[in-house]
């Protein structure tokens, strides 16, 4: 392997944190093997006609970890590295997210390999449509839900509620989650996972007596979860002095205005050239000098060679494995915090599973009730893995898998093996 490939793929890092709470755990070693594997796996090659009238062929990704405690639940990814390790680390990754929330769900992840700022948006459209009608093999409001993740938003979620409920004859908002509100969409959801981002980041600042207006913060990706977690730290008093997004970062020591920083982005498109900063790079970001940094953007950001630069005294993984084993290893080893991506960023699942039920029920709750309850089942579940952690000493990460397999491993007890 070329010294410039990451050494482990996604799935070896899914892998290796799970084998790590499973030494913690006393279970048999056939569920074990067991759990290491997908339910199912679907691989789709997809055309599609691009705006010059070319067909160009795609392919496409939808990965069942597991189906014990329920219906799939998880995100779909448009990005030009999506590819099946990566889609099933994320699937595996949605398993221990849902059951650590204790969701009635069970784990998936959908992706296409393509770089949609490179489509036009009939051109997406068109895609969007061709993968759901792709995946109508496994999609169902009863079976498995996507929602939004990198690279897709509510447009792509109304789309593909558009290409299955016209396939049935009728409307069926419950087959996706982070529609828009005019489809049954829910209040908070947009905002949800950079909302539960900020609520376990403080609480985790709680733990160790730091006060937001004392405390500098760091956030790589300024996207659907990044701006809202620099926005939602910020408007809790917290000086946020560095964020990056793909074309690079900027950095003020007294801390950024997010508001007109938000507004620069509307309209520019990128964080770069906001002028009441200085550019820094992308690795800069994330040895900025700060006392918690979000990650925010993919998976494996935070390798070996970053680590030991790194300042931060809390990391809150707002992304789904920013960090490498190597740079996991050299942080916990310098004493570094964790708030694992499957409780950090699991505010958006939770939402989506708050508009499910709303749309299974055509029954809507106020944005008031939505926001009481997220703040409530992330603090929960804060304090769950703070516990487990604190008692067995181990991380926080080694903490909330063993609780989330312990429930799946649960409910496979309960049900069975078949035949
Ligand atoms: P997004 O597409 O809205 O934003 C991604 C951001 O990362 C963009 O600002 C992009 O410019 C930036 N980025 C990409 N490569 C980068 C790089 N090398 N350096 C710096 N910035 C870079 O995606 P999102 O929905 O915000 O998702 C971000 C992460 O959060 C992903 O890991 C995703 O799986 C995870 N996540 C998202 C949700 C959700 O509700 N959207 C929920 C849970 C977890």
């Amino acid at each position: 392997m070329s010294a410039s490939k990451r050494r482990y793929s996604a799935s070896d890092v899914a892998l290796a944190q799970f084998e790590r709470a499973v030494a913690h755990m006393d279970l048999d070693p056939d569920l074990v093997a067991y759990l290491r594997e997908p339910r199912r796996e679907l691989i789709v090659h997809f055309p599609v006609y691009l705006d010059n009238g070319h067909m160009r062929m795609f392919t496409g990704y939808r990965v069942h970890h597991s189906t014990v405690r329920g219906p799939t639940k998880g995100g779909i990814r448009y990005h030009p590295d999506v590819n099946l390790d990566e889609v099933r680390a994320l699937a595996m990754w949605m398993t221990w997210k849902n059951a650590l929330m204790n969701l009635p769900y069970g784990g998936a992840k959908g992706g296409v390999a393509v770089d949609p700022r490179q489509l036009s948006r009939n051109e997406l459209r068109r895609l969007t449509r061709r993968f759901a009608s792709e995946i109508s093999l496994l999609i169902s409001p009863e079976g498995d839900i996507p929602a939004p993740d990198v690279g897709t938003n509510p447009q792509v979620m109304a789309w593909i509620m558009d290409t299955y409920s016209v396939a049935r004859g009728y409307a069926t908002p419950a087959v996706v989650t982070g529609k828009p509100l005019s489809i049954g969409g829910s209040e908070g959801r947009t905002e949800a996972t950079g909302i539960g981002v900020t609520i376990t980041a403080m609480a985790m600042m709680n733990k160790f007596g730091m006060k937001p207006e004392n405390t500098r913060v760091a956030v790589q990706g300024f996207g659907n979860v990044g701006s809202v977690a620099a926005r939602k730290m910020w408007e809790e008093g917290c000086k946020v002095v560095a964020v990056s997004d793909v074309n690079g970062g900027i950095y003020n020591e007294n801390g950024l205005n997010i508001s007109n920083l938000l507004e620069h982005v509307a309209r520019t498109g990128t964080v770069v050239d906001y002028p009441d900063a200085d550019p820094i790079s992308n690795r800069e970001t994330l040895t900025a000098p700060c006392d918690v940094l979000i990650p925010a953007a993919l998976e494996g950001q935070i390798d070996d060679t970053v680590a030991p630069d790194i300042q931060a005294r809390i990391i809150a993984e707002g992304a789904n494995g920013p960090c490498t084993l190597e740079g996991e290893q050299i942080l916990l080893e310098r004493g570094v915090e964790f708030v694992p991506d499957i409780l950090c960023n699991a505010g958006g699942v939770l939402v989506s599973y708050f508009e499910w039920v709303q749309s299974l029920q055509s029954f809507f709750w106020s944005e008031d009730e939505i926001l009481a309850r997220l703040r409530r089942l992330m603090i929960e579940a804060f304090e769950q893995v703070w516990d487990a952690s604190r008692q067995q000493e181990i991380d926080m990460r080694t903490a909330a898998y063993t609780i989330a397999i312990q429930r799946v491993v649960d409910a496979i007890e309960a049900r069975g093996i078949y035949p």
